[in-house]
């Protein structure tokens, strides 16, 4: 049943994807943009958006991937059927930009963090960590369905687990329970905070919502085959010298979801506000209060859109000229967010862009 709707709904929602970017053209970023959040001349991070829910944060001699997926799986009305391959080509040559080779030999990826196990999330992974990454420096943080997901692929390393999401999601959750993973060289640590995925049409999900108890018995290769399981937001900090922390980075790229769900709470934003928002803008008109919530309560002072453009056409064709996600209405969202802005009096302060992907935004401090 859930196919045969899902198959509707991409067939009838398949056109808008040819819906080209131009009307929201003013807050795109199609080349490397400098954001200056500070006039301290203390250092500066690189934020690279990846495409869908990913991006690449890099630091002196440190970097992190969330969630990267490059091979976009297309045309929509044929992806049920077809067979995903990893786009080895496109992701050499992401690295190559990048890191100087198409693997990252000196190890400075040290983590790649997935926010939920859907096929745009994960279905790259194995080949990015095996292929790309130095598999002695990188590791992969991620929820026990993701775990039991890649226990499948080629990768023979347990990851790191994040807690069970019934240990965190409590109402009265306390400070204690959160957890903060250091990288080995303790120049970045990454907070997941469990959240919610957003229903993809008229309330309904998709794509299967189901979290794994046990290994599957092969790592998937269609779409309809990645379970959903646990949603992860994270806290991204980057750290200097005794954990004093230079930059504070919030990924809500996973999914849109109701009000603030999936957000710190207020003895760590006490301790440092957020400077940079990721904020995944597919399916936010599914739930309620998104994303006008999450700023009201983070008030950052740097917003990037992520999963915004069509990753139901070719990359490539989105580096170029890019379309907008069908079935969200981009133009909405940017008044929504723009709207709340000024409701907080941070019209002027909060900047907000949609990078094209591939786009490199460098964040002085
Ligand atoms: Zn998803």
């Amino acid at each position: 049943m859930r196919k045969l709707m899902l198959l509707i709904v991409i067939i009838c929602t398949s056109c808008s994807g040819t819906r080209k970017a131009s009307k929201i053209k003013p807050h795109i970023a199609d080349k490397p943009v400098s954001i200056p959040l500070a006039h301290y001349g203390a250092g500066s991070s690189i934020i690279t958006y990846t495409g869908s829910g990913g991006f690449l944060i890099q630091q002196d001699s440190s970097a992190i991937l969330i969630d990267p997926y490059f091979s976009n799986i297309n045309p929509l009305p044929l992806i049920l059927f077809k067979k995903l391959k990893t786009d080895t080509i496109l992701i050499d040559d992401f690295f190559e930009k990048n890191f100087g080779s198409s693997k990252d030999v000196s190890g400075l990826i040290k983590a790649i963090l997935i926010a939920h196990s859907h096929y745009d999330h994960l279905a790259d992974v194995p080949s990015i960590y095996l292929r790309n990454c130095n598999i002695d420096s990188t590791e992969i943080i991620g929820g026990p369905t993701t775990n039991h997901i890649l226990k499948n692929s080629e990768i023979d390393k347990d990851i790191t687990l994040i807690r069970p999401v019934n240990e965190l999601n409590s109402e009265n959750i306390q400070p204690k329970a959160y957890q903060w993973i250091y990288t080995r060289n303790n120049q970045i640590r990454i907070l997941p905070i469990p959240t919610e995925h957003a229903p993809h049409f008229c309330g309904i999900k998709l794509l299967s919502s189901k979290k794994l108890t046990k290994d599957l018995s092969f790592f998937p290769t269609k779409v309809g085959r990645f379970p959903e399981g646990e949603n992860y937001n994270f806290i991204i900090d980057i750290l200097g010298d005794n954990e004093k922390i230079k930059l504070r980075i919030f990924s809500h790229a996973g999914a849109a979801c109701d009000d603030d769900i999936g957000i710190p709470n207020d003895s760590i934003l006490t301790e440092k506000k957020i400077d940079v928002l990721f904020l995944c803008v597919a399916n936010f008109n599914q739930v309620d209060n998104y994303p006008e919530k999450v700023i009201q309560r983070l008030k950052p002072k740097f917003i990037i859109g992520n999963h915004w453009e069509n990753f139901f056409r070719q990359y490539r064709k989105n580096t170029r000229k890019p379309a907008t996600v069908p079935n969200t209405n981009v133009k909405r969202f940017i008044k929504n967010v723009k709207q709340q802005l000024e409701s907080l009096n941070l019209k002027d302060s909060t900047m907000f862009i949609l990078p094209i992907p591939n786009t490199a935004i460098e964040i002085a401090y």
